[in-house]
């Protein structure tokens, strides 16, 4: 005989127990693209939105991992820049895209398909020390290489300010010369990776966007240099400046003066030159300034 207790948890145990309700599914995610354009040396704004709020989301593109940042303090809207790098043969690449979220992960993907585009030439005379250095020179160029290695390997982990607007570092027009290729004194040259702006000696240059000045010094190329750190993987790079008005570490607002223009390290004459990099690509200064503009709302 089975005790009474007993008999009573096995048919407690038999009895129907009302069905949890069905967890709640993953967030669903829809892209859209901003972008000058899609050829080499152009910047890519994806927009990812989400229909719940999301913790986290990660991205890569080109082999290489990105920065998003969430772009609504709700966390249903992030932001995230791919650029194309100068050197990215036309064709399709995939962007992935990963996020979580209270109900569990998300993913979803984007194609970037990058169109070609020829690059004029641009033939130069400088000092033929900055087209086949001197052997006295050679260690100082390998060191200052491997520290700008350093600074790109090493970027802020925190975005220096979410606010990616981007100004003018100068009034003055900028030539369109972003990825020609440069012949020095009839040698063929590297690409040239930025903007000239065609700005007069002793213009003040001015911070494009918030920033943490990284490098301040003169360097061979380069001349007066000043290496902005943006955060998010995004950096600017002043180059020929006559004086440099920061130091490592300094944070500086954008519209801060962090040098003068002039014509040090290898150049025609006075200009200025800004580099950007995002996320270890050379993209053209013109499409932040296009995209991040003053008044431009991605
Ligand atoms: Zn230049």
């Amino acid at each position: 005989m089975i005790p009474l207790v007993f008999a009573a948890l096995i048919i407690a145990a038999c009895a129907p127990s009302p069905q949890p309700p069905p967890p709640p599914p993953p967030p669903s995610l829809a892209v859209s693209v901003q972008a000058r354009g899609l050829h080499p040396g152009e910047l890519v704004v994806l927009t990812v939105t989400a229909d719940a709020p999301l913790s986290a989301v990660r991205a890569s593109a080109f082999g290489r991992p990105l920065n998003p940042w969430a772009a609504s303090d709700a966390g249903t809207v992030w932001r995230v820049l791919v650029g194309i790098d100068l050197d990215v043969a036309p064709g399709p690449y995939a962007v992935t895209i990963e996020a979580d979220s209270a109900n569990g992960p998300a993913t979803t993907g984007h194609e970037i398909v990058v169109t070609p585009k020829a690059f004029a030439t641009r033939r130069l005379r400088v000092n033929p020390d900055f087209v086949n250095p001197p052997e006295r020179e050679q260690a100082r160029i390998r060191a200052e290489a491997q520290e700008l290695e350093r600074l790109w390997a090493a970027p802020a982990t925190a975005p220096v300010s979410v606010d990616l607007v981007f100004e003018p570092p100068v009034p003055h027009r900028a030539n369109s010369a972003f990825g020609t290729r440069s012949v020095f004194n009839g040698e063929p040259r590297g690409a040239h990776g930025g903007a000239d702006f065609l700005s007069p000696a002793g213009t003040p240059v001015t911070a494009p966007a918030h920033g943490t000045v990284v490098l301040a010094r003169d360097l061979y190329y380069t001349g007066g240099t000043v290496v902005l750190d943006h955060g998010l993987g995004v950096f600017s790079i002043f180059a020929h400046l006559s004086k440099t008005s920061v130091v490592p570490g300094d944070a500086v607002a954008r519209g801060t003066t962090v040098g003068l223009v002039g014509a040090t390290g290898r150049v025609t004459g006075a200009h200025l030159h800004w580099t950007l990099r995002v996320g270890g690509t050379r993209v053209d200064p013109l499409a932040a300034l296009e995209l991040f503009g003053e008044g431009a709302q991605p």
